[in-house]
């Protein structure tokens, strides 16, 4: 689908980026940073040529799939999913080796995030003193990813989590 974009990028054919698009460094849509749902509205917005060189399937066909490069809701709930999951894994009492692997992780972790802006953001909140990552024990640990998660969370519009409950969700499973 982007080598098509990339092929037509200077012809009247090329989706329009509506608000919701976010771009990538290199200038192109970059779709870990956009939702499937404003990826799809670019394609139905545009002109689809009849012989668009190189695209034997509509682009919406395409879009339509779900063994696709994820998008920034995909991509997020999976990352959550690992980051809880590292937390959930996390020894009660950590050495002070493995206290600084967890804070370098985090540290590497908020700079390679595939959506650039959302990485952006994450670090900026990392940096602010009272969000130094807590790593002393498994307790602390998981609190802590629980309150990152819920910064992003409030960012978002959605309701915030209840920490006390991070570990029945990411680790023991639901008392009731
Ligand atoms: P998710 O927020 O992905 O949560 C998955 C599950 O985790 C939920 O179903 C719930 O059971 C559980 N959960 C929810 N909150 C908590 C919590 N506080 N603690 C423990 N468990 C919880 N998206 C953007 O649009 N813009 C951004 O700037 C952005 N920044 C992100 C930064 C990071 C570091 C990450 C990992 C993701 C970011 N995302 C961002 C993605 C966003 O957080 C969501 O993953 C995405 O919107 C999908 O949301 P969801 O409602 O399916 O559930």
């Amino acid at each position: 689908l982007l080598e098509a974009q990339k092929a037509d990028s200077r012809d009247e054919h090329t989706p329009r980026f509506s608000k919701g698009v976010e771009l990538g460094p290199d200038g192109k849509p970059c779709r870990t940073c956009t939702s499937s749902s404003e990826w799809k509205a670019m394609f139905k917005s545009a002109k689809i040529p009849s012989k668009t060189p190189a695209v034997t399937t509509s682009p919406l066909a395409i879009a339509d799939r779900t063994d696709c490069p994820p998008d920034i809701e995909q991509l997020g709930r999976a990352s959550w999913t690992l980051l809880h999951s590292i937390t959930a894994a996390y020894p009660s009492n950590p050495s002070p080796a493995k206290q600084t692997e967890t804070r370098d992780f985090l540290s590497l972790f908020s700079k390679l995030y595939p959506c650039h802006t959302c990485a952006s953001d994450f670090q900026t909140w990392l940096k602010e003193g009272r969000n130094a990552p807590r790593v002393s024990s498994r307790e602390e640990f998981g609190r802590w990813m629980c309150e990152a998660h819920n910064a992003v969370n409030v960012k978002l519009g959605k309701e915030k989590f209840d920490c006390d409950r991070w570990e029945e969700r990411w680790r023991t499973g639901w008392k009731d």
